[in-house]
């Protein structure tokens, strides 16, 4: 089923220089590019984000890192697009994600991990719609 999700390239990735080869394996995963905005999210931004944390120990630590610079948020659509870019992100642990994928690859620890991805068609569309207009979404 084509379903849309939301993807980030964190702070710490745009930061390193990287989200150039995390797009590039983007694109030859066969991930159809719909919207892309270059944000740099106050703390407040951060914390509606990522509210279903709140309750985290790590949600005050996780919400200022994603302050620490600009992050590439980016629209992708495709079959089990959800999953299929989960999967492509590897585990949330660096230390834990499977050879071959984006944060085994880029990711510097648990917190500054790289990427971002919605985890279910409800959140996806909560998250889509969190940084992007219709009318910045671009359908194929
Ligand atoms: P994301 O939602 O960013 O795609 P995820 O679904 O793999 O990642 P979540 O459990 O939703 O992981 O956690 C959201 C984010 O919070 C993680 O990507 C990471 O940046 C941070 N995080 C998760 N667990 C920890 C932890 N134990 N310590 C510090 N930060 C954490
Ligand atoms: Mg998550």
């Amino acid at each position: 089923m084509t379903e849309r999700t939301l993807a980030i390239i964190k702070p710490d990735a745009v930061a390193k220089g990287v989200a150039g080869q995390i797009l590039s394996r983007i694109e030859q995963g066969g991930f159809t590019l719909l919207a892309a905005k270059l944000i740099h999210l106050s703390h407040e931004q951060a914390a509606g984000f990522y509210i279903v944390h709140r309750e985290r120990p790590f949600y005050g630590s996780l919400c200022s890192f994603m302050t620490t610079g600009p992050c590439l948020a980016l629209v992708l659509e495709g079959d089990d697009v959800i999953r299929r870019w989960r999967d492509l992100m590897g585990a949330t642990d660096p230390a834990k994600a499977a050879p071959g994928t984006i944060r085994r690859d880029f990711a510097s620890s648990i917190e500054s991990n790289a990427v971002h991805g919605s985890d279910s068609a409800e959140s996806a569309a909560f998250e889509v719609s969190y940084f992007f207009a219709a009318l910045e979404i671009c359908p194929r």
